[in-house]
């Protein structure tokens, strides 16, 4: 029972292994193991870090103020 391994080339609807990365029949390239690429990450560290820098020196500054 080895039916599951199989999938039809998108290109010719011939049947392919899922281990091949191309159809042997008309060299179609097939994608089914490729893997998504990672998400790319919103690069905002550099201004949230340096507005939240501000506000927590400003914070500490109210708070030791208020123990003088
Ligand atoms: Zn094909």
């Amino acid at each position: 029972m080895s039916q599951n391994q199989l999938t039809k080339c998108p290109a010719c609807d011939h049947d392919v292994s899922l281990q091949a990365r191309t159809c042997p029949n008309c060299g179609h390239p097939l994608r089914n193991q490729a893997s998504p690429p990672p998400p790319p990450r919103p690069e905002r560290e550099g201004q949230g870090l340096g507005f939240w820098g501000i506000v927590g020196a400003v914070v500490v500054a109210i708070i030791i103020a208020s123990f003088l």
